[in-house]
């Protein structure tokens, strides 16, 4: 094997020209040029190009923080732990969108301690000294 001086590619002993970029000049055959130069400045490899594209649970974490938004204000109590669940999902497997699956959690969880506070209250289950204060 020998390597082109022009473009670093490595060629069979017997190519006339560069196999990478048409070049005539190639080291000399059968040489090793381990840790030369010329192999230094080879092309460097393709870095993977679909680290950004969303997985599955990436689509876990985006209907979860939808699904908390819209729970807040209809059918909560199912559309919350869904949520929820969608996005800890999301979260732990997902690769993007962490911070819109913690918004989604945080979300999910202070909508459902809210309605359980407002149905205790309806059901009279919180005594109302336990609710004055607050600029009363
Ligand atoms: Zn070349």
């Amino acid at each position: 094997m020998k390597n082109c001086l022009n473009c670093g590619a490595v060629n069979k002993d017997e190519n006339n020209f560069c196999c990478g970029c048409g070049s005539t000049a190639f080291t000399n055959p059968s040489a090793e040029n381990l840790g030369s130069p010329i192999r230094a400045a080879a092309p460097v490899q393709n870095l993977p190009y679909n680290n950004n594209i969303p997985t599955k649970f990436d689509l876990f974490t985006i209907f979860g923080f939808v699904a908390s938004i819209i729970g807040a204000f209809v059918i909560t109590l199912i559309l919350e732990p869904l949520a929820l669940v969608s996005a800890i999902i999301g979260f732990v497997k997902g690769k993007r969108f962490r911070g819109l699956a913690i918004a989604a959690i945080i979300i999910a969880v202070i909508t459902l301690l809210i309605r359980l506070f407002v149905t205790l209250h309806n059901l009279g289950a919180i005594p109302e000294w336990l609710i004055t204060g607050a600029l009363d």
